[in-house]
């Protein structure tokens, strides 16, 4: 009898989303559990203990190592210094200004920022290219 194992639990529901869409792109069947708790009662994750990624016990060892190899492939968040970036409403890798910034953001553009917002809270804005996803930080000093 095939039994559920729990391999990761996420306190933000969109840190699961990423990693769930890999492991079902490579065939893994997933299950979320206290997934719909977190969303409602986000505040409330921590007490639920997150949402679990779970995933059949046979898959256990391919998922991990499916798990491993996308924490290599999440784009680093590139931090400038004001002097290396003169004009920034555009991308500093390809030059589109079509640009989004953490400042003024409503709910939906957040989410990528949702992903490395609250690791250094002493830089600036942080933006986000959407022509080549790229996404940096310029720092305030
Ligand atoms: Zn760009």
């Amino acid at each position: 009898m095939e039994q559920l194992i729990t391999i990761k639990t996420y306190t933000y529901p969109h840190e699961v989303y990423v990693e769930r869409g890999k492991l079902e792109s490579e065939g893994i069947e997933t299950f979320l559990k206290d997934e719909t708790t977190v969303q409602v009662y986000n505040f409330y994750s921590n007490a639920v203990g997150g949402i679990k990624l779970q995933v059949f016990s046979e898959d256990v060892n391919r998922a991990l190592a499916i798990l491993d190899s996308v924490k290599e492939t999440v784009p680093k968040l590139v931090v400038f210094s004001k002097k290396e970036i003169e004009n920034t409403s555009v991308c500093p890798f390809c030059g589109s200004d079509n640009i989004g910034k953490k400042k003024n953001a409503n709910w939906l553009t957040l989410i990528p920022y949702l992903l490395v917002g609250f690791i250094l809270p002493v830089y600036g804005k942080s933006y986000l290219c959407f022509d080549c996803d790229k996404r940096w930080r310029i720092k305030l000093f």
